[in-house]
């Protein structure tokens, strides 16, 4: 691997170690945390450190804070979910940084766990404040980032702290980078990328990044009707489903290039028409030269196309995919989207596909699909997992190359 980890960080035996983790759950308005997803993917890393003698000091920001003693944000409302993940004690403080947290850290034995209080109730934080980064840091040796779903941004935990103690990054980053790394960067080939969702404009860089590294690029869900109406499927407009009329020359432009890179692009080939958007609405499957004009909404791709999906799958050795075939929430119109999930996820059982998925919704539209485990790997991470497929940089990665 290019980039530093544990393994290159010693002997912890008795070392304060720093932990940047994302414990950034959901909760509900009585402070109950309502998805540990977060928490119990930091454990594995935290119980490592424990095992290795270290004193783990463990960081995060926590909502939307509006400033220091917003205790609507306070770290302290998951220490219950913390210790049961982890079956240890864990120690809280109220701050992150000051007298306290020194006092606290001083006082530790090797194998404890102490929390320190949301780093956003600082605004220097997000501003990347290296003096803030300083106070941080001040007792500890070392420094372990573990939030990739921040590696986009470059705070003053992500980055600036980095630079001041041996850092590295821990197992869930490792994990995660390494996913990607196998699906972008150097992957099997051939490589297959789906993209749907629901409109061009939000995924024009991810789509002009793709087209130059991947083989085949599968278009679907809302943001297909415009590439459809770019290829001359003029039933295809404004009252029957999502096409961007102001994107269509730019859909032009993304398939002509797409040509040049020798990426071929697939698109519907039927679409399943409802007469309302909501649950169980009257629908029908037709072919492209059937869509009516008036009075239908296209709401998911049909059979035939899913058909051609799938068949591009087989043909397959890595997939990367972001966003749903088509409207998921709503059956059965999550049809296309479950079949070619299910389907991408009995390859990878079988060896034959590297499967890496994530991004906003698709991490939802796959646990409906029942796949939620079935993939190589899925990413929560959101944002930082676009902005790695858009081709962009991420700061808090970056910073940790060898
Ligand atoms: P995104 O956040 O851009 O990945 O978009 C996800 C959303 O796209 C989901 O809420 C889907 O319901 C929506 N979507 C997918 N296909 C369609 C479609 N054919 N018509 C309307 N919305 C769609």
């Amino acid at each position: 691997m290019n980039y530093k980890t544990i393994d290159d960080l010693g002997n912890l035996q008795g070392k304060v170690v720093m932990l940047r983790a994302d414990l950034n759950v959901p909760m509900d308005e009585n402070f109950n945390v309502t998805n540990t997803a977060r928490i119990d993917r930091t454990v594995p890393t935290i119980k490592e450190l424990m095992s290795k003698g270290a004193k783990v000091i463990v960081i995060s920001h926590f909502g939307r804070p509006e400033g220091k003693g917003d205790m609507k944000n306070s770290l302290s409302h998951i220490v219950a979910n913390l210790e049961k993940s982890l079956g240890k004690k864990v120690i809280f403080v109220d701050d992150c940084i000051g007298e306290k947290v020194k006092t606290a850290i001083a006082n530790m034995n090797n194998n404890e766990v102490l929390l320190l209080e949301n780093l956003r109730f600082y605004d220097e934080e997000k501003k990347g404040d290296e003096n803030f980064a300083k106070e941080l840091t001040a007792s500890a040796d070392v420094y372990i980032s573990d939030a990739f779903s921040t590696a986009h941004r470059a705070h003053a935990s992500m980055v600036a702290a980095t630079k001041l103690l041996p850092s590295a990054m821990g197992r869930l980053m490792e994990e995660e980078v390494n996913a990607l790394e196998k699906s972008l960067s150097n992957p099997i080939r051939p490589l297959i990328a789906i993209v749907g969702g629901s409109k061009v404009s939000t995924k024009l860089d991810l789509l002009n990044n793709l087209i130059k590294r991947v083989n085949k690029l599968v278009i679907s869900g809302g943001m297909a009707h415009t590439f459809m109406k770019a290829s001359g499927i003029d039933t295809v407009n404004e009252n029957n489903s999502l096409v961007q009329m102001d994107m269509i020359e730019t859909a032009k432009e993304i398939m002509q290039a797409a040509k040049s890179h020798g990426c071929e692009i697939i698109l519907p080939q039927d679409v399943v028409v409802s007469k309302e958007f909501k649950p169980n609405a009257e629908h029908k499957t037709v072919g492209l030269g059937e869509i009516p004009a008036e009075g239908w909404s296209l709401l998911d791709v049909g059979e035939k196309t899913i058909a051609s999906i799938n068949s591009h799958l087989d043909e397959s050795k890595t997939l990367v995919w972001n966003g749903p075939l088509g409207v998921f929430e709503m059956k059965p119109f999550d049809n296309a989207t479950n079949k070619v999930a299910q389907h991408a996820a009995e390859l990878t059982a079988a060896g034959k596909l590297m499967s890496v998925a994530g991004g906003g919704d698709t991490v939802s539209a796959l646990a409906n699909a029942g796949v939620a485990n079935k993939f190589s790997y899925i990413s929560t991470a959101g944002g930082a997992f676009l902005e790695w497929m858009e081709g962009k940089e991420l700061p808090g990665v970056a910073v940790l190359k060898k």
